[in-house]
C-alpha cells in the first residue's frame, strides 16, 4: 500500500512512489505481464504513471491506454513528455493530442519537456500555457534541467509556472543535492526522481551488493530495492518513478512507501554513498 504522498505546489496530492514505463509495451510476448504489473500497481495506490511519446515510439502510452480501460480516470495522475524537437508551436499541439489518443484520455495531469533542445524556452512555455488553457494538460514541467537551465526558465514569461523537474536521482548519484535540489525547494518545483533503482544497479555497480544496504534492508524485512526507494523519497517532498514489468516487483516497490529510514541508518548510508561536496553536472541516461 502506497502510504506516502507528496504535495505539489498547487496543493494537489500525488503518491510518492509512482510507476515508470520506459521499455514497457514494446514486445508482444511480455505485454500481458506488463499490463498486469501496471494494473496491480494502480490498484495498490501507485496511481501516478510516467511515460513519454519517445518510449517505444508511443507503445508505452498505448499500453497505459489499454491498462486504463474501464478505470476511473480521475483516480490517475498521468505524466507524459514531449520530445524537444516537438516542443514548439509547429508540433507540440499534435504531439500532445497523439499522446492523449494513445492513452485514451482527454487530458494529462502533467506534461514535461523531455530535455532541452533548440526551440526557445519562451516558445515552449507559451505553448504549455496554451495547452493548459485548452484543458489538454493540468500543469507542465521540465526534465533533465540543471540549475542554470532552471534559472533561465525563471526569466521566461510564465516560466515560474513550472511544477516539476524530472531528473536522474538515486543513492549512487546524488549530485543534485548540492545546488539543483536546494534551488528547486526554494522555488517550489517538485523533484520527480527517475532511475530511482539505478536501473536495478546497472547504473551504479555495488549498490545491490552493498553489505550496508543489505543489513538495512534486513532490519526492515525489506529488499535493497525498497531501501533505495525509501531513500529517494525520504524528505517527503520527492516523487520516485521506478519501472517494473513484473507485478511482484511493482508491488514491492509500492510497499517501499511504508519504509522509513532511521537517522542512524541515514548516517551509515551517507558514509558509504555520500552526498556531493561540490557542484556536479546533472547525470543523465
Ligand atoms: P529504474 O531505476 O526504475 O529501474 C528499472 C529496472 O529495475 C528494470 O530492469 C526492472 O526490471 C528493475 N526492477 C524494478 N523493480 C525491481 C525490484 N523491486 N527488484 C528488482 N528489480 C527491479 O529505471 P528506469 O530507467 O526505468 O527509470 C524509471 C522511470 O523513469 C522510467 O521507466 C521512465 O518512466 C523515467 N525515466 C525518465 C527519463 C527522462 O529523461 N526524463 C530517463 C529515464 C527514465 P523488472 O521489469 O524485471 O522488474
Amino acid at each position: 500500500m502506497t502510504e506516502r504522498r507528496v504535495l505539489l505546489s498547487d496543493g494537489t496530492e500525488v503518491p510518492a512512489i509512482g510507476q515508470g514505463t520506459w521499455y514497457l509495451g514494446e514486445h508482444r510476448d511480455s505485454m500481458a505481464r506488463e499490463q498486469e504489473a501496471l494494473r496491480a500497481g494502480i490498484e495498490s495506490g501507485m496511481t501516478l504513471i510516467d511515460t513519454a511519446e519517445m518510449y517505444g515510439n508511443g507503445k508505452a502510452e498505448l499500453l497505459i491506454g489499454r491498462t486504463m480501460e474501464g478505470m476511473d480516470r480521475s483516480r490517475l495522475f498521468l505524466v507524459s513528455k514531449v520530445y524537444p524537437h516537438n516542443a514548439g508551436r509547429k508540433q507540440i499541439f499534435k504531439s500532445c493530442m497523439d499522446s492523449l489518443k494513445r492513452m485514451g484520455t482527454d487530458y494529462l495531469d502533467l506534461y514535461l519537456l523531455h530535455w532541452r533542445g533548440g526551440i526557445p524556452l519562451s516558445e515552449t512555455v507559451a505553448c504549455m500555457e496554451q495547452l493548459k488553457k485548452e484543458g489538454k494538460i493540468r500543469r507542465w514541467g521540465v526534465s533533465n534541467f540543471d540549475t542554470d537551465d532552471m534559472e533561465e526558465l525563471w526569466e521566461v514569461p510564465g516560466g515560474k509556472n513550472c511544477a516539476v523537474n524530472q531528473v536522474l536521482y538515486h543513492m549512487g548519484s546524488r549530485g543534485i543535492e548540492y545546488d539543483l535540489l536546494p534551488w528547486m525547494r526554494d522555488h517550489k518545483v517538485t523533484l520527480m526522481a527517475y532511475c530511482p533503482l539505478a536501473q536495478a544497479g546497472e547504473l551504479r555497480r555495488g549498490l545491490y551488493e552493498s553489505q550496508t544496504l543489505n543489513a538495512v534492508a534486513q532490519a526492515h524485512k525489506a529488499t535493497v530495492s525498497q531501501i533505495l526507494l525509501a531513500f529517494a523519497v525520504r524528505d517527503g517532498k520527492t516523487i520516485a518513478i521506478p519501472r517494473s514489468g513484473r507485478k511482484e516487483h511493482t508491488l514491492e516497490n509500492g510497499a517501499a512507501a511504508g519504509v522509513v529510514l532511521t537517522e542512524e541508518e541515514l548516517r551509515v548510508i551517507e558514509r558509504e554513498f555520500p552526498g556531493p561536496t561540490r557542484k556536479t553536472y546533472l547525470d543523465i541516461v
